[in-house]
């Protein structure tokens, strides 16, 4: 869904920052480049095979190479999840407009940051 365009984002401004890291496209981890070469589109190669068998089991059917298919499981915990990140955004806010100090803030933006993470992981329970 977002991977097929990343290079243009990127470089177009369109709300993503020009140092955004690429996200695997099978579990959404962050994906390191090796410097040269072409850009990596999976995190590892466990990732890629996972990929390569889901396209290899859809051929032939309408559903989308590339679909994002997630048991209801993993659904439900993503959408679990994102409730945290809104929840902690939220504290956040709070914190701000209540007038908390840095410190305070600091952590709460802290623990946003961690559970964003975690939520981006789309796949690390399905696929792990
Ligand atoms: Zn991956």
């Amino acid at each position: 869904m977002e991977n097929t365009a990343t290079d243009n984002a990127a470089s177009s401004g369109s709300g993503r920052r020009a140092d955004a890291p690429v996200r695997c496209a099978w579990c959404g981890r962050e994906v390191v480049q090796s410097g040269a070469g072409r850009r990596r589109r999976y995190c590892g190669q466990s990732c890629r095979q996972r990929a390569y068998e889901q396209r290899q089991a859809l051929a032939g059917t309408s559903v989308p190479a590339d679909a994002l298919i997630l048991s209801s499981a993993a659904a439900e915990e993503l959408t679990d999840r994102l409730f945290e990140v809104r929840c902690a955004a939220e504290d956040v806010a709070a914190a701000v407009s209540d007038g908390e100090d840095a410190d305070s803030v600091s952590a709460l933006c802290e623990e946003l940051v961690g559970l964003a993470r975690r939520a981006e992981a789309i796949r690390s329970r399905a696929g792990d």
